[in-house]
């Protein structure tokens, strides 16, 4: 069956933008403001050839960073749970945050594969500054720009060969 694929990380990293970025069309609701209530997306599509479902987590967008274990176990837990391959999104230009290492410790405890994605990485100092999450333990990060589509040829790369 498809592998299913989940984009999950602390609001406004960029989540939906990489989800709709890899979908392929405009699906999920983009927004500038945390804490907008969204409904879980998500959609079937392909990957390298490979039937994919891909999830952009959306129900933690009402999470208050104290409240975070608590909202894993709640809808986004399930998509956690179930995945077969997590996306980890941070923000490559606001570095790690307190609520970005509690989502790491959280992640290291599930049995899926995990690739690290710095978002917001473009321009010039924006791979140097996704280095940063190298300290998250959780692999090498993968620096990307949804906004300017740029790192997906790499990152399609390692998705196919985690699927
Ligand atoms: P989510 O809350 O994690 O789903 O984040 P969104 O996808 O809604 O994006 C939050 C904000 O970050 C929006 O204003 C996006 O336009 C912006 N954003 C997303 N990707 C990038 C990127 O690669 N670079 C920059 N500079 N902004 C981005
Ligand atoms: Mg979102």
């Amino acid at each position: 069956g498809a592998s299913r694929i989940a984009i999950v990380g602390r609001p406004n990293v960029g989540k939906s933008t990489i989800f709709n970025r890899l979908a392929g069309r405009r699906l999920a609701l983009v927004n500038d403001t945390p804490g907008v209530t969204r409904d879980r997306k998500e959609t079937h599509t392909q990957m390298g050839g490979r039937p994919v479902i891909l999830l952009d987590t959306a129900g933690l967008e009402e999470a208050d960073p104290e409240t975070i274990p608590g909202r894993m176990r709640a809808s986004s837990e399930v998509a956690i749970r179930q995945a077969d391959l997590i996306l980890f999104v941070i923000d490559a230009r606001q570095g790690l945050t307190p609520t970005d290492r509690a989502f790491a410790n959280l992640l290291r405890k599930v049995p899926a594969p995990i690739l690290l994605l710095a978002n917001k990485a473009e321009g010039r100092g924006g791979a140097l500054a996704a280095m940063e999450a190298f300290e998250l333990g959780l692999g090498t990060p993968i620096p990307i720009s949804a906004e300017h589509g740029e790192g997906f040829g790499g990152l399609l790369d390692e998705i196919v060969a985690h699927l």
